[in-house]
């Protein structure tokens, strides 16, 4: 009943969900992960910058102020140099200030007499250059604290001979200055360094690269794999160029800038190199992760959500359509189509198929309004729930049909649990207020339950047999079996024959006036004569030959006796009355069948009154063009009477639909009479049919009590074993005759 591969689909489609989000995120990922690292490169080399900037700066400004004081110096008296110079050491943060003179002697501000001569220098300088040395470790003091030097020539007044050389000694502190590090929380390293990779300065939280180090042949790069990066920066670096380097495996630079600086007076070999750890990166990449991570938990839990709701609304759906497949809405109990579902699932399918359903039961519905049916089903349906036990079914078919399926060792005990049950449906018009139910069961026996609508035919086949009789409940199908079925090939087989030997009889049951008590008129009814002198009832014949056709000949055969004989009977000057004859619903559907009809009568020249027809309700349920057969019957001068009203396919709504000049009540409706709501309902009906302005004659008038209640609700004409049962035709002769005296 519940497909598994639906719930399969729901949870693939939403894997492939998840997976393509997945997949979506990742790539996300990347991307931040990207443009977090072009960013970070864009910092670093900005960094780089404001670096350069600084220090060519501070630089720059030393060398001013060296440059002014030389001129200064010029036309000056050398002995008075040191003292001049005094006053700028702290103003500039030097270590030291001093002059030089030409023979290599120096004096500096710090109370120093030493030779230089041997410094690279004061050669140069003596050469009218400017100089910035690389770091060196202070040997002059012997502190051995970190410094460089700054030199500048000192030319005699012509400008054109070096007399000595100016110079400073600055402190590594000074570019510790000029080296930001504040960026990236302290992730951030910058280096001064030489163009050979040697590290002239380096920013105070370096802790892998110091002074004196390379960083060619110490660090950067240090993967071989990465020999490139490291070879690229070489030749950059030789060529005065700038550019980025990456090596995710360093930790302390792992991203890095290099950019030269532009300092003549260092021969230009100087360059800023700045660097950040992979866990710059890292870090910022951890702070988007957690914002990302946060989105994913809110992400998935509206997917979550939104998938928990989806599969909730789809099971109730599922659930609406398999109740809207499988219940059955007046009873909520199972219908057929479960019934059939679960008939196939079942392990053990011997048992007992039962089709029932309730006689009259269109008639509650019209009289006493579908909601009081439907009421009346439930209660049915009730009924059988509590009888049904484990591994049995039960289902509504339709209308007032039901199926159940029981299992028990043998008819008795079926038979034992259908009493039970017929009595419990007999006490519910009590409760319910309606006329009597009559229940109808037709059982059948089988070994397997897999095709239901073949052994349900069984079992309805079986239930026709007494459908209408009402003398029995139920019928099982090994009961009409062969010996009956046998009959009914052996009748259908017949037919012919006994169209050709006459064999069929018209009798004549009497109608008379429930007012005078005296003779209407008849109804014609066919028996048959078989040939070894028995005579066959209607019944038997009837729907067996509404089953194959054959009863069209046969309604034609009766009309044409009957129209001869009443032709017979006027010749012979009898006291005329007319006679109704049976057509069947099936008879009513070839075309022509008016003309057909009024061409017999035609051809016994006899008056249509003489001739009345009888069609039964079921005839106005099936076939819509009957009102219009109605009108062309009428013009041709038939009297119609609507037959076996009130029995199962009666609805009161036919009475003004369709133009009927009588109604019969059926024999069923007259056995209500003694019963309270039933005879309600009789007057209800009467009251009815009346109003339209119809005739009334009540069939099957067996008692005095019947004929009385029938005479005051103001009945037309009586038919019934009360006044007589049909007739061979002399002996209705002799009714005819009484009738004339
Ligand atoms: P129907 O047309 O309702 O005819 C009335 C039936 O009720 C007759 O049964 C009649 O014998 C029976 N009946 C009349 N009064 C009483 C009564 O007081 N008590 C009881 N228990 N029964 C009573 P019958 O003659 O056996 O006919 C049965 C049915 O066969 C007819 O029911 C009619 O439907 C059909 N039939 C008979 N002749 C023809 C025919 O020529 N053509 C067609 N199409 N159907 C026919
Ligand atoms: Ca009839
Ligand atoms: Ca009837």
């Amino acid at each position: 009943m519940y497909k598994k591969n639906e719930g399969i689909r729901n949870v693939a489609v939403l894997c492939a969900i998840l997976l393509i989000f997945g997949i979506a995120l990742f790539g996300c990922f990347g991307q931040i992960r990207n443009s977090l690292q072009q960013q970070l490169m864009s910092s670093i080399e900005g960094m780089a910058e404001q670096n350069e900037i600084l220090i060519e700066k501070e630089v720059s400004t030393r060398f001013r102020l060296l440059s002014s004081l030389a001129r200064e110096f010029s036309d000056g008296d050398e002995s008075i140099f040191v003292d001049r110079l005094q006053g700028f050491v702290e103003t500039y943060q030097f270590k030291r200030m001093g002059y030089i003179a030409s023979d290599g002697i120096a004096q500096t501000t710090d109370g120093y007499h030493l030779d230089m001569s041997d410094r690279e220098t004061f050669r140069q300088s003596m050469q009218g250059k400017q100089r910035l040395t690389d770091t060196f470790e202070d040997q002059i003091d012997g502190s051995d604290e970190i410094v460089n030097a700054f030199s500048v020539p000192v030319y005699e007044k012509d400008q054109k001979t070096v007399k000595g050389v100016l110079f400073a000694t600055g402190r590594y502190e000074m570019f510790e200055g000029c080296l930001q590090n504040e960026i990236f929380e302290g992730q951030a390293f910058n280096y001064i360094v030489k163009m050979d990779g040697m590290i002239i300065a380096a920013s105070g939280n370096s802790r892998e690269w110091g002074i004196g180090k390379n960083i060619f042949t110490a660090d950067i790069s240090a993967d071989e794999n990465d020999d490139a990066a490291k070879s690229r920066m070489i030749s950059d670096m030789k060529s005065g160029k700038s550019g980025y380097g990456m090596d995710p495996k360093r930790k302390e630079v792992s991203l890095y800038y290099y950019m030269p600086l532009k300092i003549e007076e260092t021969g230009d070999e100087w360059y800023v190199v700045t660097a950040a750890s992979e866990s710059v990166l890292t870090n910022r990449m951890q702070v988007v992760m957690d914002a990302i991570n946060s989105l994913i938990v809110i992400i998935l839990v509206i997917i979550s959500v939104s998938v928990g709701v989806y599969i909730y609304s789809w099971r109730k759906s599922k659930k609406e359509l398999i109740s809207l497949a499988y219940q059955d809405p007046v009873t909520l109990g199972d219908n057929f189509a479960a019934f059939k579902e679960k008939a196939k699932s079942k392990k053990d399918g011997a048992g007992w198929l039962a089709a029932m359903d309730l006689a009259d039961f269109k008639l509650i519905n019209s009289t006493c309004g579908v909601k009081k049916g439907d009421e009346v089903l439930r209660a049915v349906s009730e009924i059988f729930e509590n009888e049904k036990g484990d591994n049995e079914l039960v289902a509504h078919v339709n209308a007032d049909r039901f199926v159940l399926f029981w299992m028990e060792e043998n008819q008795d005990a079926i038979k034992e649990r259908l009493e039970r049950v017929i009595k419990k449906i007999e006490e519910i018009p009590e409760r319910l207020e309606i006329p009597n139910l009559f229940p109808v069961f037709g059982i059948y026996h089988t070994m397997v339950l897999d095709e239901i609508d073949p052994l349900y035919g069984n079992a309805v086949l079986a239930k026709h047999q007494i459908k209408g009789r009402r003398d029995r409940h139920y019928m099982f199908y090994d009961e009409l079996n062969h010996e009956s079925i046998q009959e009914n090939r052996e009748l259908e087989d017949h037919f012919e024959m006994a169209l050709e030997k006459e064999e069929f009889e018209i009798w004549y049951q009497p109608k008379y006036s429930a007012h005078t008590r005296k003779l209407v008129g008849a109804e014609a009814l066919v028996r048959w004569r078989r040939q070894d002198g028995s005579l066959i009832p209607p019944l038997k014949f009837i729907p067996l030959f509404e089953r194959n056709g054959n009863i069209i000949r046969l309604d034609e055969y009766v009309f044409r006796a009957v129209c001869r004989q009443q032709k017979a009977w006027q010749e012979q000057g009898q006291k005329m009355f007319p006679v109704s004859v049976n057509i069947s619903r099936v008879s009513l559907y070839y075309s022509n069948v008016v003309e057909k009809y009024e061409s017999i009568i035609r051809s016994y020249d006899l008056d249509s009154k003489y001739i009345q027809l009888e069609i039964t309700e079921s005839a106005t349920i099936d076939n819509n063009e009957i009102f219009n057969l109605l009108e062309q019957f009428h013009t041709a001068g038939f009297k119609i009477l609507l037959d076996d009203f009130g029995s199962g396919y009666s609805s009161l709504s036919t009475l003004n639909r369709m133009h009927f000049d009588t109604i019969k009540l059926d024999k069923s409706l007259v056995d209500y009479i003694g019963d309270d709501n039933g005879e309600k309902l009789l007057n209800s009906i009467t009251k009815l049919a009346q109003s339209f302005g119809m005739e009334i004659t009540a069939e099957g008038v067996e008692t005095v009590e019947q004929l009385m209640f029938l005479c005051n609700l103001d009945c037309d004409d009586i038919q019934g074993y009360y006044f007589s049962r049909p007739l061979p035709v002399r002996e209705y002769e002799e009714c005819l005759k009484e009738a004339c005296m």
